[in-house]
């Protein structure tokens, strides 16, 4: 997702700020990015939830019954009151990631898979190079002090859901979202657990991702699960991530549950602190980075 409004219900102002220059980024990176906003829905029982989720954000509009199978006539009159957050996208990550190996490819860089970083970096980059550094938790260091955060996530086919964009379902234990990636499959994700395990999915994350995903549509429970995985998110204490200089040794990390999303941002930060000298917002600075 990319979801700078949404996000921001958890997040510093500057991860919002962040977002909406890596969502322009994304556009024009991709010209048919999906832009069709986010659907933020609770059931009547959870609306105070719906309620604080609008008071914690901006760039939403409300909705209010059959404003909501408007968007997604799959939906029908499950739900009567949602938040839409027209100005957000989505994409299936692995086409992205795939897009950008190809562009990358095409401008003749020179990338090497599955090859470990030779240590120690600054040695790499006294031989006349620049290093950036952006290993998440493989940098890990005394001075970069980061945590993993544990997200679980299924895949599910499901050829007779017609979803069209995110839909976020507030729930004081279990909220989760729903992102379709195309062709049938729709991502159900993603649990938060203050762990670095890349041990697989539990039983417990599996039934309140499933649950909750029935709660938006009961098809789901006809839905093929064709997917269930682990990412552990880079992310320093506040949450918030820092770029690190150091001579010819640049270090970008911890962008915890917004890597996609903030990755254009902080590349271009990056780029115009080399090319113009440009200093880095204040909330991102990482000071002795590589001492
Ligand atoms: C379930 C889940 C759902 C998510 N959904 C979203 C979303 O909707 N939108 C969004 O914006 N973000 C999302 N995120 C967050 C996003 O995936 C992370 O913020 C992002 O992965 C962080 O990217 P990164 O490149 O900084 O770190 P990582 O993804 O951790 O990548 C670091 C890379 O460095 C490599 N590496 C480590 N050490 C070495 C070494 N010594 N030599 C060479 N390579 C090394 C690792 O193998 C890895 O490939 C999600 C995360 C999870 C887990």
């Amino acid at each position: 997702m990319l979801a700078p409004y949404c996000e921001s219900e958890s997040a510093e102002p500057i991860v919002q700020q962040l977002g909406l220059r890596g969502l322009e980024l994304w556009q024009q990176f991709d010209p048919t990015l999906e832009v069709r906003g986010t659907l933020v829905l609770a059931s009547q029982r959870d609306k105070a939830e719906l309620d604080r989720y609008a008071r914690m954000t901006e760039g939403h509009e409300p909705l209010y019954g059959p404003a909501i199978p408007h968007l997604e006539p799959l939906l029908g009159e499950r739900f009567q009151y949602g938040l839409y957050f027209p100005d957000e996208a989505h994409m299936a990550p692995r086409n992205a990631i795939d897009r950008l190996i190809g562009a990358l490819r095409s401008l003749n860089v020179d990338l090497r898979f599955s090859s470990p970083v030779p240590e120690p970096l600054w040695l790499a980059a006294s031989a006349g190079g620049l290093v950036i550094d952006c290993r998440g938790l493989g940098a890990r260091s005394g001075k970069i002090a980061l945590r993993g955060v544990r997200g679980e996530m299924a895949v599910v086919y499901a050829p007779a859901l017609t979803l069209t964009r995110p839909i976020r379902f507030l729930h004081p234990r279990f909220p989760i979202y729903i992102v379709p990636w195309g062709r049938g499959l729709y991502m159900i994700g993603a649990t938060m657990i203050e762990s670095e395990s890349h041990a697989s999915v539990t039983i417990r994350s599996t039934l309140e991702l499933m649950t909750s995903a029935c709660r938006i549509h009961p098809w789901f429970l006809d839905a093929r699960v064709t997917e269930l995985s682990i990412g552990v998110r880079p992310a320093f204490d506040d949450n918030i991530p820092k770029i690190g200089i150091e001579g010819k040794v640049i270090s970008v990390n911890g962008a915890y549950r917004h890597g996609f999303l903030l990755a254009p941002a902080l590349a271009e930060i990056v780029a115009d602190h080399l090319e113009h000298g440009l200093g880095l917002p204040k909330e991102l600075v990482l000071r002795d980075t590589y001492e």
